[in-house]
Parts: C-alpha cells; structure tokens; sequence
C-alpha cells in the first residue's frame, strides 16, 4: 500500500448525477431513518455513476493501474472494482460483529470515498468491514460529523501507508506494531498467502539484481542494467512499489 494522489478536481459525473442522487437518499433517510435502520428499507446505490467510466479512468491513472490495497496491476487481468472505503451500504466493525445498516449512504458518490480495488481485496477481504478505534463515535447518517471518527484502516490518499505498514521480506508488517497498521493488513488480508507468494517471486528478482547492481568492480552493462531496473521498481507506478522500497531500505536484510 502506497500513497494515492487524485485529482483534486472530481469527476463531473459525482459533481452532477451525484450530487443529486445523494440530496434525494439524505432527504429519504431524513424522513425514513427508522425503516433504513431497522433494515425495512434500503437504498438502492447507482453504480452508473460512482462505477462511471471517467472514474474509473481517472482512479487507474491516479493509481497507476494498481490495486490501492494490495499493490497488483490489475486492468491488464481483470476490470477492476470501484470500492467505497467507507462502505456504503452496512459496516462491521469486526469480523463478529453483526452487519450495521445502512452504511455510509451519503459518501457513495464522494470523490474522496472512491478508489480502484481488484476484485480478491474488494469482495473476498475488505466486504463491509470498517473498524474505529473508538465505535462509539462512528457517523450514522449525513447529519453526524466524521472528523470525530478514527478509523483504523489506512487511507492512502489522506496518510501515508508506508510509515504505518513495513514489510519483512515479502511479508507486510505494522511499523513498531501500531494499531492501524496490524488493523489494516489483517482486515484487508494484506497478508494472504497468495499475494504474498506473488511479491515473494518479485522480492527474489529484486535481491538477485541489488547484487548485480552493487557488483564492484562492476560488470558491464549487466549492473548498469541492474541499477537502473532498481530505480523503476521503487517507482509509485511499479507493482509492489512499498515492498520494493522497504527491501532496498534493508539492503534486503531480513531485519
Ligand atoms: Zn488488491
């Protein structure tokens, strides 16, 4: 997980259709709230427009084709999903809790809500989970203020994931164990076998040309080669970009 920059400026799509699609669910809920809460009724979210193809345009450039939780390239195997951060329709504040609703109605179609997910950490790990450090300050509806929410996860377009969140290797680690960091990469499975295996395989070709790279007295042009193959894989744009960072910061050391 690295830092994602967006545009500031939103796409027109949520600035028009859904401004509007939001004003009529907050005015709903205003004068439904009980039924909404009690699961009576429930909103119906338009993926035309938070999904719109200029969104999802403008999120793979902004994120370089990348998955803003696990780092993978994804448009070139997969469509890719348009994910909520706060989730949209009903949280959970821990794998046991039960499913609160509604969710975060009122952000479904907020620019700073939005990010490109691949499908395994959108719908297989993050679901509806969104951990606070404290639940009691959780925002249930458009009126309550969400500065006074802490989450737990790491937005990568508000901090920076990589003072939170190391990694040992191929295995991503919370930085002097802080809580966001271990809520994060356990919550969204930042950890999983498979992915891991995945940046396992990258790690390996990463080690073997640090030394090439280094080589003194060096070989040419394999080490030149080597170096400048380095200085991509450490680039925003680069697959596995915060692993790739952390390794040459550790010599590939296993620290
Ligand atoms: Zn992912």
């Amino acid at each position: 997980m690295i830092r994602v920059t967006k545009p500031r400026q939103a796409p027109a799509v949520l600035t028009t259709r859904g401004k509007k699609k939001r004003r009529a669910d907050c005015a709903s809920f205003t004068r439904f709230a009980a039924d909404y809460r009690a699961g009576r009724r429930s909103f119906s979210f338009n993926s035309k427009i938070y999904g719109h193809n200029t969104i999802k345009q403008s999120l793979i450039r902004a994120q370089h084709d990348k998955c803003f939780l696990c780092e993978s390239k994804i448009t070139h195997i997969a469509y890719g999903d348009v994910e909520h951060f706060r989730p949209k329709a009903a949280y959970r504040q821990d794998d046991g809790d039960a499913l609160h609703k509604p969710g975060y109605y009122w952000l479904a179609y907020e620019w700073g809500n939005l990010f490109l997910s691949c499908q395994l950490c959108n719908q297989q790990f993050k679901k509806n989970l969104f951990p606070l450090v404290d639940p009691s300050a959780r925002a249930t509806s458009h009126k309550d203020d969400l500065d006074l929410e802490q989450p737990l996860f790491i937005d990568p377009s508000i901090d920076d994931p990589e003072l939170f969140i190391s990694f040992r290797g191929e295995v991503p680690f919370a930085r002097d164990g802080n809580p966001r960091g271990g809520a994060t990469i356990r919550g969204l499975g930042l950890d999983r076998q498979k992915l891991n295996d995945k940046r396992f395989d990258h790690y390996d070709k990463l080690r073997l040309l640090y030394t090439l790279a280094r080589r003194d007295p060096p070989l040419i042009p394999e080490s030149i080669d080597a170096q400048n193959f380095l200085a991509r894989a450490v680039e925003d744009s680069a697959e596995y970009a915060g692993m790739a960072r952390a390794a040459i910061e550790a010599n590939f050391k296993l620290v």
